[in-house]
């Protein structure tokens, strides 16, 4: 959806096919880091996430097993002074109805829920799709074919031969909880980041601080490859039951768990094949331990909508996209491995790595991930009134 708004300001007609029938609010919260919130300030809507999110003071972090503070990495004041913007936090239900209302108010896309894109042609003037709705099959004609179709990507197999997701091992067990049940040790005004032997956990508020967002991730047996809803928690219960009461008082108030395998795209030579192109999850999901998998697709969004405009070369655009953004993705999905295997420590590096925490300031932590928040696009929409059907 980000994708359509940057190229309908291009000029673009564009439609986008999505095979929900509608916006569940799925998989609870997610991190918004500054570069990506940039992007979508750039396309009107960051009053409307910001009545809905949260902007945490800073990251505290937290040894499972004591449930001790080691560091707090500043956000709040801290990031608007480094970066020019917030750190966000915000329920996925609230990011998608934001996105998905100004699709629906912008003249020139079309965003069409309920329908599958099940093949994809390429002819000398631009791409055919063949998509299946409940009225039936239905083919439309377009410049191009950009794929945002997720770590499943249909597309990835189909037009680039390339191998099924990678199960990293871990998933996540995710749920909400109302903010009146959080344990006082907690601050709902920041993020905690829970430190355990092979696991770690996550709670930040989201509906405007009205509830907390908890993450879990911990090793997963089965290694499925797709999410589920309404889990029995005696796997997750098992897998922390060493960590601080504390902690795990604050998991029993979860009522509803799910559970996402932790998946990466694996290995892909090329994400552009002719006047089709994969972005975000679908070109390079990477773990969620940075917090940047969406946020990583949104700025493929908006330096797709700088290089393609409707009297270039969809060929050409989409190499010089490529070019342009392979090298920082998988600069920060090394990063994300790289924090999980911090994270994730056990003893005695756990000690060596707390103690590290404690006498690095937090505002230096901050540092590894400044480079990515600090990062800005190269460009700006040129305002045009031609349009073509992308
Ligand atoms: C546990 C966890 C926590 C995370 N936390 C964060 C975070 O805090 N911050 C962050 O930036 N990222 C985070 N991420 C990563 C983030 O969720 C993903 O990177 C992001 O959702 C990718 O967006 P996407 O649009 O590429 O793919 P998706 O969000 O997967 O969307 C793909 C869409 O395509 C649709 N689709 C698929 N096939 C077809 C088809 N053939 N026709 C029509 N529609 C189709 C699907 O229904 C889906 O709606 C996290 C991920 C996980 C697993």
């Amino acid at each position: 959806m980000t994708a359509a708004l940057c190229l309908a300001r291009n000029g673009f007609r564009v439609d986008v096919f999505e095979k929900a029938p509608r916006f569940d609010p799925v998989g609870a919260g997610i991190q918004l880091s500054p570069n990506a919130l940039f992007i979508l300030d750039a396309l009107g809507l960051g009053r409307e996430l910001r009545r809905v999110a949260t902007a945490p003071v800073g990251i505290i972090v937290y040894d499972a097993y004591r449930a001790r503070k080691i560091q707090t990495i500043p956000l709040g004041a801290k990031a608007i002074e480094r970066f020019g913007l917030p750190y966000l936090t915000i329920h996925r239900g609230d990011l998608h109805s934001i996105l998905a209302s100004a699709c629906e108010m912008a003249a020139d896309i079309a965003l069409h829920m309920d329908t599958e894109v099940t093949d994809v042609t390429e002819h000398a003037n631009g791409i055919s799709v063949l998509v299946q709705s409940s009225n039936g099959l239905i083919t439309r004609k377009g410049f191009c074919f950009i794929a945002a179709d997720g770590v499943h990507s249909r597309y990835r197999n189909d037009l680039f031969d390339a191998a099924s997701p990678v199960h990293s091992g871990f998933e996540a067990w995710r749920g909400l909880i109302p903010v009146e049940k959080l344990d006082p040790a907690f601050n709902p005004d920041a993020t905690s980041l829970i430190l355990g032997r092979g696991s770690h956990g996550i709670f930040y508020s989201v509906r405007a601080g009205r509830t907390v967002n908890v993450l879990i991730a911990i090793r997963s047996r089965e290694k499925t490859l797709i999410p589920n809803k309404n889990i029995d928690p005696s796997p997750l219960r098992r897998a922390t039951g060493w960590w601080h009461k504390r902690l795990r008082m604050c998991f029993e108030q979860v009522e509803n768990w799910s559970t996402w395998p932790l998946l990466t795209a694996g290995k892909l030579r090329h994400w552009n094949e002719g006047p089709c192109v994969l972005i975000g999850d679908a070109a390079h999901a990477m773990l969620p331990y940075a917090a940047q998998g969406a946020a990583m697709a949104i700025e493929d969004a908006f330096e797709l909508g700088l290089l393609l405009k409707p009297d270039s070369d969809p060929t050409s655009a989409f190499k010089s996209f490529v070019a342009r953004r392979r090298k920082r993705v998988a600069k920060v999905a090394k990063l994300a491995e790289t924090n999980g295997q911090l994270y994730h420590m056990g003893w005695p590096f756990s000690a060596v790595r707390n103690i590290g925490m404690r006498l690095i300031p937090g505002s230096q932590l901050l540092n590894r991930q400044a480079w990515i928040y600090g990062w800005k696009p190269e460009g700006q929409f040129a305002d045009t009134n031609e349009t073509k059907s992308g």
